[in-house]
């Protein structure tokens, strides 16, 4: 499997400025002074799905033959990935089935129902989710469709970066949210084309650590995956990506989850963005190394927003400490109500 190249991603905007408009890229005054940095915010929550994977996958599904079109793709997925090939199969009328583990989010599992894919629940985690969607997809002759070890999603997913770098060209810093690692690699090859001087740094959350884990070690590792995160939430690192990102990435850095809701809090009430918490993942790496990017231009790709009600209590409680207990809850009240 050999890594997209650069005109595989312009091939993709071509393709997919018929389909998505550019996300904004939009910088906070309080943002900047809570991180003593100059921070951009690429907002891919404003994508339709909400996150943005769906750039990989309206990539990958308009590239597949006719034949593999009308037997359809299977996914595992905690949400997005999920997301992303629902609509996409719905867009050019692909049979699609998901995996996902047991008692997903409900807003991201509805969302899969809505786009009018089957939805299959299977294993308490990710890791568990796999194997079942290989075996779906080898039963029913469908094509599974892997979150990350497809040169032509990280080729769509590179769209981010083509935009933002086209957006803001002299940026010092990107920060990428990592659960498989799609959007860091594909940050990688971008940036390594358009934007040699700028940095790419990837997070990850330290209580699932395999991508970071395999990136220090150089090989594939396989680690617990315990964060609420989800988005991180990976057991494994995955071949394409990694490789990817070993010649290219500057750092690859850890924040916990209560940095993240943390995080996410501040983009709420700062920058007024609803963020899931994998989409607070990269102000969090910011916020927690402020020496690193002290008077820096730096990026934080806000790569989603679906939030599930439970984890936006959880911001609400974890996130905001300074809260009185009555406001946080008053806020969670009109939440709820939207
Ligand atoms: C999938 C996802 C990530 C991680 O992206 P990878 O390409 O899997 O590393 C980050 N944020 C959100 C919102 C996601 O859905």
């Amino acid at each position: 499997m050999e890594p997209p190249t650069l005109p595989d991603v312009l091939d993709a905007q071509r393709l997919l400025a018929r389909h998505l408009p550019p996300t904004p890229v939009w910088s906070y005054p309080a943002l900047d002074a809570a991180a003593g940095a100059t921070v951009f915010v690429k907002h891919e929550n404003t994508q339709p799905t909400g996150a943005f994977k769906v750039r990989g996958g309206i990539t990958l599904l308009s590239r597949l033959d006719p034949a593999a079109r009308r037997q359809g793709v299977v996914g595992y997925s905690t949400g997005n990935h999920a997301q992303s090939l629902a609509y996409a199969a719905r867009l050019f009328g692909v049979p699609c089935t998901i995996v996902m583990p047991e008692r997903p989010n409900p807003a991201k599992a509805d969302a899969v129902l809505r786009l009018g894919a089957e939805l299959v629940e299977h294993g308490a985690t990710f890791d568990d989710a796999a194997p079942h969607a290989r075996a779906l997809a080898a039963e029913r002759g469908m094509r599974l469709v892997s979150a990350a070890d497809e040169p032509d999603i990280i080729a769509g997913v590179a769209t981010v970066y083509a935009e933002l770098f086209a957006q803001q060209p002299h940026l010092d810093a990107v920060v990428v949210p990592v659960g498989s690692g799609s959007g860091a690699a594909a940050a990688c090859l971008v940036a390594g084309a358009l934007a040699p001087g700028c940095e790419v740094i990837a997070v990850q959350a330290a209580d699932s650590p395999a991508a970071h884990d395999s990136w220090r070690s150089g090989s594939l590792e396989r680690r617990a995956n315990r964060t609420a995160v989800e988005g991180l939430a990976t057991g494994s690192g995955f071949a394409l990506p990694q490789r990817m990102l070993r010649s290219r990435l500057t750092d690859f850095v850890l924040v916990d989850d209560d940095q993240i809701a943390a995080a996410q809090w501040r983009l709420l009430r700062d920058a007024h963005t609803l963020a899931e918490g994998a989409g607070a993942a990269a102000l969090a790496a910011v916020l927690a190394d402020p020496d690193r990017f002290a008077g820096r231009r730096v990026a934080v790709v806000c790569t989603g927003g679906n939030a599930s009600e439970t984890e936006l209590r959880r911001c609400l409680a974890v996130g905001a400490p300074g809260t009185t207990a009555s406001a946080a809850a008053g806020l969670g009240a009109n939440l709820a109500r939207l």
